[in-house]
């Protein structure tokens, strides 16, 4: 299932996030291995965030809050409605990355 950038709009495959970005990052294959087996709420430690932040990613609470991403043109900003109903629907739902992509797509976040 797709998430959308809170920014521009670009739809984001929720596994291409989980298992792909991360190699847009740069980081070394001992690094990338190493994300890939961490549990998903362990996943946006300040290093790895820094990370994406290079490739273009910025995230809420948990990945599948794209705040800004590498389609992102240089001076938008984030919708500020939506960045605020992402970050409730994130406090509600903690850790259920399912349950907040659906609830994502149903309220077309
Ligand atoms: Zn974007």
């Amino acid at each position: 299932m797709d998430v959308y950038c809170t920014t521009c709009g670009e739809p984001w495959d929720h596994f291409h996030l989980w298992q792909d970005a991360i190699h847009e990052t740069g980081l070394s294959d001992q690094d990338i291995e190493a994300w890939l087996k961490l549990p998903s709420n362990g996943r946006l430690t300040p290093y790895y965030r820094s990370a994406f932040t290079s490739a273009g990613y910025t995230f809420g609470k948990t990945m599948m809050n794209v705040t800004r991403c590498p389609a992102c043109p240089p001076e938008a900003t984030p919708d500020a409605d939506k960045l605020q109903a992402k970050q409730l629907i994130e406090d509600m739902l903690g850790d259920d990355h399912d349950g907040i992509v659906a609830t994502f797509n149903d309220h077309r976040l």
